[in-house]
C-alpha cells in the first residue's frame, strides 16, 4: 500500500522493519514465554534514534510529529507489542515534560531520554483509581524546597526499568482533579521503591510494576507546571499519545493478517489450499479492510494533531478506540483462519491476540474513550 510517505518517513519505517526482522522476530516467543524485559532491543531502538522522533531538536531530538511516532510504533508492533509498548510508554512518560516542562526541566531530562540512554514511565493509576484518575490518593505535601510524596502507583509500564518517572499526586485533595500536581521523580532517590513485576496475559516482556513512595522527598524544581495542573497535564498527554496506542493496535492486527493470509495459502484441506474456500476469503477480506480503515483513522488523527489543531480529544480517542477494537477482532479471526494451529504456541497468532487485548484497556479503557467522544459530540456538535 502507498501512504505517500516522505523519504524521511520511509526511512523510519525501514529502520523499524530491519529491527523487527533481525532483532525481534528471532527472540519474541522466548521473551514472551519467560517475561524477559527486552533491553537489547530497546538499546538498538535507542541507537537507531527512534526515541528522538518527538523530542524537540533543541533538547536532543528530531522534532518530528506524532505521525512519525505512529509509523515507528506500528512497525515495532508488527514485530512485538511488548517492545512497542516499552517504546511508547517511554514517550508517554516524557510527553508531560514536553507539554508542561520549563526550559530547565527539558534541558535536564529530555536529552538522555531522546538518546534512549534512559527510559521514562508515566505513573497515574492507583489500586483505587483507574478510570476515575482524579480520585488518586497519593499525596505530595510541600516542605520547604521539597514535596514529600506518599502513596502507591499500580501497573506502571516500564516500572523499575525506567530512570525517569512522571508521577501524579494530590497536593490539595479537597480540590479533586484541580488539586492534582505532576512531578518528575528519578529512580534511586530515597523513599522510592518498586513492587514485583506483574505476571500478565499479554505484552509479557514489558515491565509492569508498582511504584511505592514512602516519605519520598522530591525537589520543588521537579514539579511540572504549577500546583493543580497535574490532571490537565495527564489529559493533554493522553490527547497526544492515544493515536500511538491506535498504531500499536494497527501493527499487531497487520501482523495477524499477514500470518493468516500466508497460512491460508499453504494449508490444504479437502485437497486444496484453504484460501480457495470463500468462507476463508471473506474473513481475510474483512480483516484487511478493517486494518486499512483503522490505519487511516490513526494516521488522520496523528496528522490533525501535528497540524496544531487544539480540539483533538475526540479524534485522538476515536483512533485508539477503533483501532484497538479492530485489533481484537482481527487477531481473533486470525486464530480462526489457522484453526487448531492458531490455538497453539507454535504459531504467533495466539500471542498476538493476548497482546492486542491491552490496547482496549490502557491509556483509558474503550468505555472511557466512548465517554470522551460522546461528551465532545454533545458539547461541540457532530461536525
Ligand atoms: C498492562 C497494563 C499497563 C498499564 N500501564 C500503565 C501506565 O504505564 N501508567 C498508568 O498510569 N497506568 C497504567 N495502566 C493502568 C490502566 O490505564 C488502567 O488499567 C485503566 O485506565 C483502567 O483502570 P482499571 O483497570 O482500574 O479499571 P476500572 O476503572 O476499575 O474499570 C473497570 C471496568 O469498568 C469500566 N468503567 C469504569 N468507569 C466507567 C465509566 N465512567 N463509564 C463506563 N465504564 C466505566 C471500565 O471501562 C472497565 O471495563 C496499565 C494497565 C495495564 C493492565
Amino acid at each position: 500500500m502507498h501512504y505517500f510517505l516522505s523519504e524521511e518517513q520511509r526511512m523510519i519505517v525501514d529502520i523499524c522493519r530491519q529491527i523487527v526482522e533481525e532483532r525481534i522476530l528471532p527472540v519474541r516467543a522466548g521473551l514472551d514465554e519467560k517475561g524477559i524485559f527486552p533491553w537489547d532491543i530497546i538499546r538498538e531502538i535507542g541507537k537507531s534514534d527512534l526515541f528522538r522522533l518527538f523530542v524537540p531538536e533543541e533538547y536532543g531530538g528530531m522534532g518530528t510529529g506524532i505521525f512519525e511516532v505512529c509509523l515507528a510504533t506500528e512497525e515495532l508492533s508488527r514485530g512485538d507489542l511488548s517492545v512497542a509498548t516499552t517504546y511508547a510508554a517511554s514517550g508517554l512518560g516524557f510527553i508531560p515534560i514536553i507539554v508542561m516542562g520549563n526550559d530547565q526541566q527539558k534541558k535536564r531530562f529530555l536529552p538522555s531520554l531522546a538518546s534512549g540512554e534512559k527510559l521514562a514511565a508515566f505513573g497515574l493509576t492507583e489500586p483505587e483509581a483507574g478510570s476515575d484518575a482524579s480520585s488518586i490518593i497519593t499525596k505530595a505535601v510541600r516542605d520547604g524546597d521539597y514535596y514529600i510524596i506518599n502513596g502507591t502507583k499500580q501497573w506502571i509500564t516500564n516500572g523499575g526499568e525506567a530512570e525517569i518517572y512522571t508521577v501524579f499526586a494530590a497536593t490539595d485533595p479537597s480540590k479533586g482533579a484541580r488539586g492534582v500536581s505532576a512531578f518528575i521523580v528519578e529512580k534511586g532517590i530515597p523513599g522510592f521503591e518498586f513492587g514485583k513485576k506483574e505476571d500478565k496475559l499479554g505484552i509479557r516482556a514489558s515491565a509492569t510494576r508498582e511504584l511505592i513512595f514512602t516519605d519520598c522527598r522530591v525537589p520543588k524544581e521537579n514539579m511540572l507546571g504549577l500546583e493543580g495542573m497535574g490532571f490537565i497535564t495527564a489529559m493533554r498527554t493522553f490527547d497526544q499519545s492515544r493515536p500511538a496506542v491506535g498504531a500499536q493496535a494497527v501493527g499487531v492486527a497487520q501482523a495477524a493478517l499477514e500470518e493468516a493470509v500466508n497460512y491460508s495459502r499453504v494449508r490444504k484441506q479437502f485437497g486444496v489450499p484453504i484460501s480457495s474456500f470463500q468462507a476463508i476469503q471473506h474473513m481475510l477480506a474483512d480483516m484487511a479492510t478493517k486494518v486499512e480503515a483503522a490505519r487511516a483513522l490513526v494516521y488522520h488523527a496523528a496528522k490533525v494533531i501535528d497540524s496544531g489543531e487544539k480540539n483533538i480529544a475526540r479524534l485522538s480517542a476515536m483512533s485508539k478506540l477503533f483501532a484497538s477494537d479492530i485489533a481484537m477482532e482481527v487477531t481473533l479471526d486470525a486464530i480462526q483462519v489457522l484453526g487448531g494451529y492458531g490455538y497453539m504456541k507454535d504459531y504467533p497468532v495466539e500471542k498476538m491476540m493476548r497482546d492486542a487485548k491491552i490496547t482496549q484497556i490502557y491509556e483509558g479503557t474503550n468505555q472511557i474513550q466512548r465517554n470522551i467522544i460522546a461528551l465532545d459530540l454533545i458539547k461541540r456538535g457532530a461536525l
